[in-house]
Formats: C-alpha cells, structure tokens, sequence
C-alpha cells in the first residue's frame, strides 16, 4: 500500500509540476505533458475511461456467440479506423486486426482481446443488460474488448513516440463449443503472429475473485491445456439372467472408469497436476438386458507439457487391456484442445515490474495456477506470452459472482485499471527492448 500511495502522489506531483511550468513559461499544458510518456498513460486512461464504459456497456448489450461476433466486429473496427487505424477484418472468420507502427524503431508486439459472449440467459438486472436474449457476455470479454480499444485509442495518439509496432488483436472464438476449432488457434493458422513477425504477445482476463484494483499472475504454467476424448466399449447382447452368453459392456466400463484414475495416482509423476475427469456416459438398453455398447466422453486437464504428451497412451494402454481381459472391443478418440498456457518467466518478470509500478506492489499479486483452459496458449505456444488476471470484485456492493454464471457482473473501475496497466506493460517492453 505504501509504494502505491507514494507512486500515486508522484505522478500527481509530476503531473502538478508540469502544470506549474505550463503556466509559468506560456506553454500549453498538453504539450510539457507529453513529454513524458508515463505522466501521458496515467492521465489519458482516466480522461478515456468514460468512453471505455460506454464501449463496455454498448458491447455488453449486444452480445455474440463464438463465431458470430459480426456486429461486435463491425463495431470494434468502426472505432479502430476513428483511432486513425487501418483495421482488416474476416480474421478468423470474425476476429479484427490492426498494426500500429510507432513513430521509432523498435520491436514488434502483440496484444490479444477475445469478443465472444456465452449462451446464457442473464439475470444481473443491469439497465444495460443483454438485449440478445439467451446470450450474455458472463465471461468478461466486453471488458477485454473495451480495455484494447482503449489501449489502441491512447496509444495511437502518441504514435510517434512509440520505439516499435504494436498489434491488436481482437479474437473470435474463445469460447467455441466443444468439437469447434477456437479463434486463437484458427488465428495463428491464419498467420497472425506473422508479417510484421510477433516477437512477444500480452493479454488480460477479468478475475471476479481478486479485487477490484488487484492484479495477478503466475509464472510459468499458470492455466491447463484442455482435451476430450470418447471411449466407446463394444461389448455383447445377452438376456440379463444370462449374463455368461454375452459380454457386459457396463462393467467393462465401470472397470475403464475406475482404472484411469490410476494413471493420476499412480503414472504421472505426483509433482505433476493431472485431472481426468468422465463426464458422461451412455449405455444399456433395459434393466434385464446385459449392455453391448457404452459410450464415455470425459476431459484430461494437465499443467505440465511432458504429461500432456503422455496421457493418451496411458489411456490406451488401460482400454486395451481391460477390454481384451473381457473380450470387448474399444473405439477411442482423444482430441487436443488447447495446450498449457505457460507464462514465459523472462517476460513474466519484466512485465510484473511494468504492473508493480502501474498499481503498486501490494496490488500485484502471484496467483495458483489453475485447471480450467485459457485458448490464449495457442499465442503463447508460439511466441513468449504474459497474461495476468484483472480484479473485478467488490463485496460491499454484490460483485462478487463468478464468470460463466447469469449474475456476473464485474466492478467497472476495473475498466480503466486493465488500459492504464496493459498501455504500460506494453510501452516498457516496447522501450525495454529497442536498441
Ligand atoms: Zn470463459
Ligand atoms: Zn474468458
């Protein structure tokens, strides 16, 4: 608390300062401001902090399924040439992307927002709730997409004074249904870390479990990769009392379920985090008549790459041998989702400096990595990431729901935290890292 109140009353000084010998010399004040890029960020993310939220709230109302976002699109894109960029859109199918070349040289970097809602009806109440019904933007991307308009707003305003190029990517898709090629994947197949060439890549997520004004991260792996797979036991028909005539699908089954957790306990190195989880299965005809097929859809969840390898192996093994220990047949289908978003630490430490000096020391946070999956590691995989989580809670007035749920709804102040914080993340490594 301490470093931030004196950052705080250092960059008020400053700004003070500047405002004094703006008057004293007859110069405009905008002018001795922009002398100094920090001073620059600081002031302007709250003077466009209004038009943030109305982004926000416009977005909010109007929200897109995976694959859908063509409104959001054109409205992302209206707003990016009014910032002065030539935005190209159909990224993706309808993802949007603009470049914005600095003014001196230096590195080329990106920085990656998702714009897609969920089908879920919302019951916030909020005056500007969703006015698509049954689709609600309950995963924070209408602040992910605001705070980079943001970001692209205030930052193509000092264009010349930027050492290197700045990509803004607005992604499609994060949320696709399972099955669905996801928007960052599709994007990085399009070559969107390409032309100008991607040399380190950023991004936030709103976190309704930090508060507002707090920051975190981890470093190294901090979200997992995220597969399915479907088993299909093939067993054989029989009348129940004669279960010795047929071949019992279900208790194939029942054993592959219970066996797979060995390969948690007992497979993979302990130190590692693995989750296999079924969650479904289907099978048997009647109460009387033993089962000839079941079928078993489930997830691997894993933070560690060398496991996320060997998982499916492992799988076949315990398949193969169950089903010819009781001469069923199998059909097995794993499908790789995303891999795990792995923080790069270089990155990491030097970005965690850029949020420590934003918001202080004590707002910053290092976070437990976490089971669920974040498509942002298909950026990550390629090219160094940092990505960090964004506080959005706040007790005192109920916003306090998780993502994904019909009564989520962020603190907006958050808004203008996410463009000041990720303007200054950039900027540093942009000046960190020309020559
Ligand atoms: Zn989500
Ligand atoms: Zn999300």
């Amino acid at each position: 608390m301490q470093i931030k109140f004196s950052t705080v009353i250092l960059r008020k000084l400053l700004v003070s300062s500047a405002l004094l010998i703006s008057i004293l010399s007859h110069e405009n004040f905008v002018t001795a401001q922009d002398g100094n890029m920090d001073n620059f960020i600081d002031s302007k993310s709250s003077k466009i902090a209004k038009d943030v939220k109305k982004w926000r709230r416009h977005l909010h109302e109007n929200p897109e399924l995976s694959s859908e976002e063509f409104k959001t699109a054109k409205y992302v894109e209206s707003l990016l040439k009014k910032f002065g960029l030539k935005p190209q859109n159909g990224v993706a199918k309808t993802g949007v992307v603009a470049v914005l070349q600095g003014g001196l040289p230096g590195p080329t970097v990106a920085i990656r927002a998702d714009m897609d809602a969920l089908p879920i009806l919302e019951e916030t109440g909020l005056k500007f709730s969703s006015k698509n019904k049954g689709v609600m933007h309950a995963c924070g991307h209408d602040f992910h997409t605001s705070i980079l308009l943001g970001v692209a707003k205030l930052l193509s305003e000092r264009k010349k004074d930027i050492p290197g190029t700045i990509k803004f990517i607005f992604q499609p898709a994060e949320e696709a249904p399972s099955g669905q090629l996801v928007g960052a994947r599709l994007m990085v197949d399009e070559g969107v870390l390409k032309n100008p060439d991607i040399e380190a890549i950023f991004g936030l997520h709103v976190e309704p479990e930090l508060d507002v004004g707090d920051l975190g991260y981890a470093s190294g792996p901090f979200m997992a990769s995220s597969d399915l797979f479907t088993i299909t036991i093939k067993g054989k028909r029989s009348h129940g009392a004669y279960p010795w005539k047929g071949i019992d699908a279900i208790l194939v089954a029942a054993e592959v379920v219970t066996s797979l957790q060995t390969i948690v306990s007992r497979r993979i190195d302990a130190r590692k985090p693995v989750v296999i989880t079924i969650g479904k299965i289907n099978g048997g005809e009647n109460f009387n008549i033993i089962a000839d097929e079941v079928v078993l859809e489930g997830t691997v969840r894993t933070l560690d790459p060398d496991a996320h390898a060997k998982v499916p192996e492992l799988m076949k093994e315990i398949i193969d041998g169950i089903t010819s220990a009781h001469g069923a047949k199998y059909e097995f289908s794993y499908t790789r989702g995303a891999p795990v978003t792995v923080n790069d630490p270089e990155l990491t430490a030097n970005s965690v400096s850029s949020l420590e000096n934003t918001s202080g020391i004590d707002s910053v946070h290092i976070t437990t990595p976490t089971m669920g999956a974040e498509d942002f590691a298909w950026f990550a995989n390629e090219v160094p990431g940092f990505y960090f989580d964004l506080g959005v809670r706040n007790e005192k007035e109920g916003k306090i729901y998780g993502v994904h749920t019909a009564l989520f709804n962020p603190d907006e102040r958050a808004l203008e935290i996410g463009v000041r914080v990720m303007s200054n993340v950039v900027i540093d490594y942009l000046r960190n890292n020309s020559k």
